[in-house]
């Protein structure tokens, strides 16, 4: 079977050094010497500042709403904060364990990323953050976003867990929000197991989200505020070290097979446009079908030949019940309807071997038969 995602597995004898380490020390989590050097290295592999490493980054989500104080009812309601419905689940369901009402407007048809002019639209008396996702790691129109947040007094939060890596005009698409947030789950681009971080524009939130991830506690007998635990362990962090040491190369070989598929699909199947002056990161290499009708065959055919090919995103989440939204999304939904994931991950093998023409092929028999 080929999946449409592997974990990657980095080198085990560099792990097992580590481990040996975290035997010698018995030092297993609370803010250990790895997640402290995992910090650093990672502060310089992206060219931030102010990144805080945390259990997962659906918690990454939730401790940036707490620490910048958007979950604070508005005049006695629920804070609302303005989201796409084209993301996986956790952006929006986050907000609503938190209490944060999430409220949908629509995304741009060509980049899948938020429309800003949707996003003022949706802005009410009680909206107080904007959370967009730089979906596929395509990066967001940041600037229309960040002069949207500043005339409304309103915080910006991307979801930026697709963004591992991805630059924007010269510079870590990070930096643009109050904060933005990884996730370093095993499908992802890089990973540490389970994981996730947050970078913060403002050192003074990263100094209240680390009480924050810690219970509240600002020293041993002192309770500061109101806490979770949400802190990264040494093992996490040493999966992560490890697998940072061999971004380069896993890096190259994405770009090979996403340049591959685009040289053979890209023509004939819509693709995401990517924002200009973007360096991508290669994570996702989604395709749009003419119909649902034609995305449903293509999986079958796909699966029949032993290949896991993802409705990622689907379904639009304005459209989930749980979230109790009230809005309608026609573009994210007719998006949503049509695109499939197609498989890339390391060791994934090129068009001269058969595992990448197994996939093409019976995409390529679609036009044929029109
Ligand atoms: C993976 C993902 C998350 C959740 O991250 P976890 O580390 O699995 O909790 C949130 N948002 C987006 C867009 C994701 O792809």
């Amino acid at each position: 079977m080929i999946p449409v995602t592997k974990p990657y597995l980095p080198s085990r004898e560099k792990l097992n050094h580590y481990i040996d380490g975290i035997y010698e020390r018995n030092w297993l989590t609370n803010n250990g010497p790895l997640v402290q050097e995992l910090t650093r290295r990672l502060e310089d592999y992206l060219g931030v500042e102010n990144l805080l490493l945390v259990t997962n980054g659906t918690l990454a989500l939730q401790i940036a709403y707490h620490a910048l104080g958007i979950n604070e009812p508005v005049n006695d309601q629920p804070a609302q904060a303005i989201t796409t419905p084209f993301t996986f689940i956790a952006t929006a369901s986050s907000l609503k364990w938190d209490g944060i009402t999430p409220v949908f407007a629509d995304i741009d048809p060509q980049t899948w990323c938020l429309e800003p002019n949707n996003i003022e639209a949706a802005i009410t008396p009680n909206t107080r953050a904007i959370v967009p996702v730089h979906v596929f790691g395509n990066a967001c129109d940041v600037e229309a976003i960040d002069c949207i947040a500043q005339k409304h007094k309103l915080k910006v939060i991307y979801d930026a867990s697709h963004a591992f890596g991805v630059q924007y005009k010269g510079e870590s698409l990070l930096k643009h929000g109050d904060a933005a947030t990884l996730s370093f789950h095993a499908t992802k681009l890089f990973h540490t197991v389970e994981g996730g971080a947050i970078v913060f524009k403002r050192k003074e939130d990263l100094e209240r989200a680390k009480k924050m991830i810690n219970f509240g506690l600002a020293g041993p007998d002192r309770i500061e505020e109101l806490g979770i635990n949400a802190k990264m362990n040494e093992l996490q962090a040493a999966m992560g070290l490890c697998v940072l040491d061999e971004m380069e190369q896993n890096l190259a070989a994405r770009a090979k097979i996403w340049l591959h598929y685009e040289e053979v699909l890209g023509k004939m199947l819509q693709l995401q446009a990517k924002s200009q002056s973007l360096d991508y990161n290669y994570a996702y290499f989604p395709v749009v079908f003419e119909s649902e009708e034609q995305t449903l065959q293509v999986i079958a055919t796909l699966k029949e030949n032993g290949i896991q090919a993802r409705r990622y995103f689907y379904p639009s989440l304005e459209s989930v019940e749980c979230l109790g939204a009230e809005t309608s999304c026609s573009v994210s939904k007719d998006i949503s309807g049509r695109i499939l994931c197609l498989p890339i991950y390391i060791g994934l093998k090129l068009s001269e071997q058969k595992e990448i023409a197994n996939i093409i092929r019976p995409i390529l028999k679609l036009r044929d038969n029109e």
